[in-house]
């Protein structure tokens, strides 16, 4: 299990996608081999417009139509992914295109997770948009009893409470599908084990409207999702969420899990300012070390350009680092409770400079494989009114006679149409005369 599914945990709906399109195809193909790499595109294109976590929102389409292979109320003609006006007998909304589908499915996540208008230039698909209460559902959880009504089984529970307190409701069980998405997606790979510090109950160090715990939090997720984006490598988390978790707990857990590196992220206080690592006392010259001179150089890097101190490379007996059985780091991301430091934390510029140098650092550190960059696909050549592929100004019937020859296949080239008033070369008039005699022959 790559997460610890914790049933008070609440992910949001907005967002980036973690996954490529041959990530998710290859998922869903596990079940469904004929499930089409065309949708898991739409997922991922639609929802970064819109800010929503397109992977998550195929995990809801696996959900709503059995792994994409329909056999309920909706048609999979109907381009309908998520059940759209689709309630017992009534088979639901149609859509166009694969893209139109996709497009009404995230507006109708963004009408829930977002109060905000339509990004520029998107034109509204959805047809149950205005009957959602903008906002009123910003995470995957919240779609329960929205979205989807009970959103529990019934025969199960008594409640929706119920039901969220045993992790089965609606969202719950496409956050499932999403942790099953995770590992098999991530089932090669190195496993780095990132541990938030504190949580819950014990906030850490406090300033400046810093609170240790969620900065940490917030600092370690990205560090996830940037680990996740760019390399081969399995990622898991001592928490996701603001719980509390004893040291010992989470070192077992890395033990458990067999990681390979384990990276506790920090925030320092009480006197002084700038950025140190540790790792467990003696190991600076073992793999430990060799590390952390990854790592730290990496942090330092973004750190002194934002105008941080470099504290050093120090060791230390901390119980997470003591009792992990794998090379292991802590870092301290500057001093809360000074003002400069604090000012660089509370910057969210220097929080994504910040957890990308840390993540690129533990890359380095375990040599992990650069993920392949997918090719862009080709721009699409624009539809070019046939008129408009002459030179201004010739008469229709001579573009019908022209359009003709191509029509049949006795002229390919398409430059010619430019030259239309021109002789053709004998070359050409003896390709034309060569293919209409192969033509006639077949006659
Ligand atoms: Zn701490």
């Amino acid at each position: 299990m790559a997460t610890v599914l914790d049933p008070s945990a609440r992910n949001p709906i907005s967002g980036n996608s973690r996954f490529t399109k041959d990530e998710l195809t290859r998922f869903v193909r596990t079940v469904n081999p004929s499930f089409k790499a065309e949708i898991a595109e739409a997922f991922l294109t639609v929802g970064s417009k819109y800010g929503i976590k397109g992977d998550v929102a195929l995990c809801q389409s696996i959900h709503e139509t059995n792994w994409f292979r329909f056999g309920g109320d909706v048609a999979p003609e109907q381009h309908n992914y998520a059940g759209i006006g689709a309630t017992g007998s009534v088979p639901g909304n149609s859509f166009p295109s694969v893209t139109a589908g996709v497009t009404a499915q995230i507006q109708h996540l963004y009408a829930y997770a977002a109060a905000t208008a339509l990004p520029p230039g998107e034109t509204l698909i959805d047809p149950r948009y205005s009957s959602v209460k903008r906002g009123s559902a910003p995470n995957w959880e919240d779609l329960a009893g929205k979205w989807a009504v009970p959103g529990y089984d019934k025969n199960k529970y008594s409640s929706l409470d119920a039901a969220l307190k045993a992790g089965d409701s609606y969202g719950q069980n496409i956050m499932k599908l999403y942790a099953s998405m995770t590992d098999a997606v991530q089932a090669t790979g190195q496993l780095v084990v990132l541990d938030a510090g504190h949580g819950g109950s014990d906030p850490g160090a406090k300033g400046f409207g810093i609170v240790e715990k969620d900065h940490a939090l917030a600092i370690a997720l990205k560090v996830r999702d940037r680990l996740l984006a760019r390399y081969i490598v399995r990622v898991r988390m001592t928490r996701e969420t603001d719980v509390f978790i004893p040291l010992l707990e989470r070192a077992s857990l890395a033990n458990q899990w067999g990681a390979d590196y384990f990276v506790s992220l920090h925030h320092n206080a009480a006197g002084g300012k700038g950025f140190e690592s540790y790792v467990y006392t003696g190991t600076r010259q073992k793999e430990s070390g060799k590390r952390q001179d990854i790592v730290h150089a990496a942090v330092m890097s973004a750190l002194s350009a934002a105008g941080a101190v470099d504290r050093g490379k120090k060791e230390a007996s901390f119980a997470v680092i003591r009792e992990t059985k794998m090379p292991a780091i802590l870092i301290e991301n500057l001093f809360v409770d000074n003002a400069e430091d604090a000012a660089l934390l509370n910057n969210p510029n220097v929080i994504d400079k910040l957890s990308d140098a840390i993540a690129i650092g533990v890359g380095q550190a375990l040599g992990l494989a650069v993920k392949p960059v997918p090719e862009p696909e080709p721009e699409p050549e624009p539809e070019v009114p046939v008129s408009a592929q002459y030179p201004e100004g010739t008469p229709q019937w001579k573009i019908d006679a022209v359009e003709w020859l191509y029509e049949q296949g006795m002229l390919t080239d398409k430059s010619w149409k430019k030259q239309i008033d021109q002789p053709l070369p004998l070359w050409a008039e003896a390709a034309v005369l060569k293919r209409l005699y192969e033509k006639l022959l077949k006659l």
